[in-house]
């Protein structure tokens, strides 16, 4: 295949091999690619199909695909659309945000399973020529030469063996390996929840349609519409699952239904702490995302909390943004460590500011809430005008629909294409 990579058992040579196959790892192969460069995914598990990644596509990835010409065939996977956001709180109905008026091709937010994503990504990377995806294949360490990093160790069912890349990036999320190992430390900045992940069979005819959530004193719950389930997420405080475990599964129903009673019935079909499962929320930031030869993107340069529901988002920017400064450097071989900071000055930023404010409602509104204080009798200020101004609920829905920084990567990558 003319300018694949090079490609024998033993050892396998690239211009750019990417270690994990999620949101940003898949993204920047497909955009790499796309510009001609030679790029090798490396996903350690065998398929997409895990549930536990966040089901979320907001306007700002839309806008990508937009502009690459893929939204019309991604938007015909099956999906939800969704305009608003309303919760529960404290037994009053609030609509948090409203994603009409963002300025984006489709103002809305899409719920997919990321499996459908990330197969519907592989799948038009896949046609490029220049582009290589291993599944089963694990990144166990980098390969380093006079203090630079030039390749990746890699574990398959078959062995061990390494691929020498002018670039390394990794973009293997929250429990990163290759930072590790390549001696890059990442600041840990606290994260005081915990998230119990599960689903449970949708009534059409009798349930309520919105996604949400519902905030009642000592417990929360987010609801997310997938049309013949809802995805769950019950917040709790962190370390705090082994003593909820050891009450049993029927007490953890019991809280469930009381939370939200419409799903009282369809909580018997959890049978067991096998069908829930504990996700471990962190928050954390890397000072330096570099090294010579090797970049942090997405989680594994930032965890990102679950709060608002943005780190896809995040993780798909920083690949848009790492492509468009990167791309002609390692088609023209002449990358320098610069152009690595410079990925780094371009996202840090956003995700600066996003950690911030999702600290903020981890520890002024999630926090509380979830030691059991009891209700107050009006609700919180900013929701209270959030009810009587409607137009505000277009600060939250651009927020989390566009981002910090809006557009920086669409007039940045266009220059690549
Ligand atoms: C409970 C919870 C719920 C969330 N819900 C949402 C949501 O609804 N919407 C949202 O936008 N964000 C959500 N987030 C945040 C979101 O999941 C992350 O910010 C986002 O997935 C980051 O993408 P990524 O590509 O950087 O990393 P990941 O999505 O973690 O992808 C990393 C990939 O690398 C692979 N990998 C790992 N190690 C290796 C290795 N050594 N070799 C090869 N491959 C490897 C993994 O299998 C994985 O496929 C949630 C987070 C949590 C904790």
């Amino acid at each position: 295949m003319p300018g694949a990579p090079t490609d024998t058992p033993a050892d396998l040579s690239t211009e750019c091999c990417i270690a994990g196959g999620g949101p940003a790892g898949l993204v920047l192969g497909y955009l790499l690619a796309r510009a001609g460069v030679k790029v090798v995914v490396l996903e350690k598990h065998g398929d997409f199909l895990r549930d536990f990644r966040g089901d979320t596509i907001h306007p700002s990835t839309l806008t990508v695909l937009d502009d690459l010409g893929l939204l019309e065939a991604f938007l015909e996977l099956p999906h939800q659309e969704i305009s608003e956001l309303t919760g529960e709180v404290y037994g009053q109905t609030v609509t948090l945000a409203d994603f009409r008026h963002v300025p984006a091709p489709r103002p809305f937010l899409v719920l997919i399973p990321q499996w459908d994503f990330l197969d519907f990504i592989a799948e038009q990377a896949r046609r490029l020529p220049t582009f290589s995806l291993r599944m089963g294949a694990k990144a166990v360490g980098v390969v380093e030469r006079d203090g630079r990093v030039v390749g990746v160790n890699v574990e398959t069912v078959d062995g061990e063996s390494a691929i020498r890349a002018d670039l390394v990036v990794a973009a293997d999320g929250r429990h990163t390996t290759l930072r590790d190992s390549a001696g890059l430390t990442s600041e840990d900045l606290g994260a005081p929840i915990d998230v119990l992940w599960f689903r449970l069979p949708r009534d059409a005819a009798h349930d309520p349609s919105r996604t949400g959530g519902t905030i009642q004193p000592g417990a929360m719950l987010v609801t997310l519409n997938r049309d013949s389930y809802w995805q769950c997420a019950y917040v709790i405080p962190k370390g705090s699952a082994e003593a909820l475990q050891t009450k049993g599964i029927a007490a953890f129903r019991q809280r469930v239904a009381t939370v939200a009673p419409f799903l009282a019935p369809a909580t018997a079909t959890l049978a067991g702490w096998d069908d829930v499962k504990l996700l471990s929320v962190q928050i954390s930031r890397m000072p330096r995302w570099y090294r010579d030869g090797l970049l942090c993107i997405g989680d594994a340069a930032h965890a990102m909390s679950p709060v608002g529901g943005v780190g896809i988002n995040l993780a798909i920017q920083d690949a848009v943004a790492a492509s468009n400064l990167l791309a002609t450097p390692l088609r023209e071989k002449c990358l320098a460590t610069s152009d690595l900071a410079a990925v780094q000055r371009r996202r840090e930023w956003p995700a600066r500011v996003t950690q911030r404010m999702q600290i903020a409602v981890q520890n002024e509104v999630l926090a509380p809430v979830l030691a059991g204080a009891q209700a107050p009798a009006h609700l919180p200020f900013p929701l209270k005008l959030l009810q009587r101004l409607p137009r505000l609920r277009r600060i939250p829905a651009r927020l989390i629909g566009i981002g910090v920084r809006p557009g920086s990567f669409r007039s940045c990558w266009m220059r690549d294409w």
